[in-house]
């Protein structure tokens, strides 16, 4: 069996190490454009702001692939897929790799913005190993940060650079940052807490050109006014790396499509990861969630079907545990659904201790949640969402951390 995976993210090398696990003959190749050791993409932020240093990004040692068998072939793009021939192509080689069974873990690139001077130094993206330590070089003559976006990598990247001592400024499209995990209560606790740690936010505006002498020097905003910075970093979200996928042969929305299996509308071609587009477990359509655990997840799925042991997984869910100075944010599944949805809503917020719960019940199923600073038992409280547990007591017992849950489970 010719196994063929691209993309050397956490979900590439979960299913290498499955599929190893299952096949021990198979020949198994994994292509990567980054030559760094596999790593944890979320420590990068952690690296921004001093924290962890550098050195403790990888996640597997560098002769993983040796002692698993795999013949990697990094540093190179893959240029496309021939789905009939069943064949990846790479520039240069002219036959190309063939495959029995394909993995598409290619991850996503930060969704690109448009202004002019976008090629000063000192803009960067924040995705990669590359990118950070780009980013450590320049923080040492860094006073003055403009972050875009107010997102999960916009927001962490404006947290990193504030805890270095940089002053910082951030532009955000919704009233709030991390509007897509938080709900407006707990957002507006969060920028609360950045504010008073010294974050100058500005809600509703964006950058529409960079200036400076080689490197970036300010920016001007969309509503003409200037502003001096000497880093600028873009986090506006992120969207899959798919540009080598054929999308009249490979069904693709926002990522490529998969059902339970991995499996995409071609059989034997399977995607994984922030690449892949499943059924999310609380909102029952599709949806890519870009979040760790579940690109672990799925490339394990994957790797194991593609190695021939049948695994479903019921659909992906979003989670994240976040900790802002002394404040700690928990969120998991469909946080702030639209009153057209027809959930149950709970709701505690002690506005003197600063802390919040929220509960979205659809009947007795829990579909979502957000916690700050009252985050106790929130892991129970995701899987209760992830396995569609049936609530057993009252969705107001369980706002209370001290919830009783051996009657929960019984
Ligand atoms: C700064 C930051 C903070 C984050 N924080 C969190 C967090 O707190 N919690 C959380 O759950 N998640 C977080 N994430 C998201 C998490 O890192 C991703 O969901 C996860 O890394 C996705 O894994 P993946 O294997 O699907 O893709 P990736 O890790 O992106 O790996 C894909 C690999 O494929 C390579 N590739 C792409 N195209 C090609 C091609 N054509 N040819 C060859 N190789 C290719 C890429 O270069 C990359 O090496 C964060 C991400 C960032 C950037």
């Amino acid at each position: 069996m010719k196994y063929v995976i691209i993309g050397n993210g956490v979900a590439g090398i979960h299913a290498a190490e499955a599929i190893r696990h299952l096949d021990a003959e198979g020949r198994l190749t994994l292509i990567g454009d980054e030559t760094f050791p596999p790593y944890c993409r979320p420590m990068i932020s952690m690296v921004l702001e001093g924290a962890t240093p550098p050195e403790r990004l990888p996640i597997r040692s560098t002769d993983f692939y040796r002692r698993l068998g795999i013949t990697p072939i990094l540093g190179r793009r893959v240029s496309g897929i021939d789905v009939e021939a069943r064949v990846v192509r790479l520039p240069g080689l002219e036959d190309g790799i063939p495959f029995d069974r394909l993995l598409i873990a290619s991850g996503a690139d930060p969704r690109p913005i448009t202004a002019d001077g976008l090629h000063l130094a000192h803009i960067f993206y924040m995705r990669t190993e590359r990118h950070i330590r780009e980013m450590l070089d320049a923080i040492p003559t860094v006073k003055t940060a403009l972050v875009l976006g107010g997102g999960l990598v916009g927001f962490k990247a404006a947290y990193g650079l504030l805890r270095r001592g940089i002053r910082v400024t951030q532009l955000i499209r919704s009233a709030y940052p991390l509007s897509m995990q938080v709900d407006r209560t707990a957002g507006e606790m969060i920028l609360n807490e950045l504010v008073r740690k010294g974050l100058d936010v500005r809600v509703g505006l964006s950058a529409a050109a960079f200036h400076g002498n080689g490197r970036v020097e300010g920016a001007r905003l969309s509503d003409g006014s200037e502003i001096a910075c000497d880093m600028v970093v873009i986090g506006k979200g992120v969207l899959p790396a798919l540009s080598f996928v054929p999308r009249d042969r490979i069904d693709v929305d926002l990522g490529v499509l998969v059902n339970a299996h991995m499996e995409t509308s071609v059989p034997g071609i399977y995607a994984a990861g922030d690449a892949a587009e499943f059924v999310d477990i609380a909102r029952k359509t599709r949806w890519v969630n870009a979040i760790w655990p579940e690109a672990a997840a799925q490339g394990r799925a994957a790797g194991m079907n593609m190695a021939g042991r049948p695994v479903a997984l019921k659909g992906s869910l979003s989670r994240n545990v976040i900790r802002i100075f002394d404040m700690d944010v928990m969120t998991g599944g469909w946080v702030d659904p639209p009153e057209s949805a027809g959930f149950e809503i709970l709701s505690r917020h002690d506005r003197r201790r600063k802390t919040y719960r929220k509960l979205v019940l659809d009947g007795r199923r829990l579909v979502g949640m957000a916690m700050v600073n009252d985050i106790a038992q929130g892991g129970l409280l995701i899987s209760l969402i992830q396995n569609e547990v049936p609530l057993r007591i009252s969705g107001n017992a369980l706002l209370s951390s001290g919830f009783n849950y051996r009657q929960l489970l019984n």
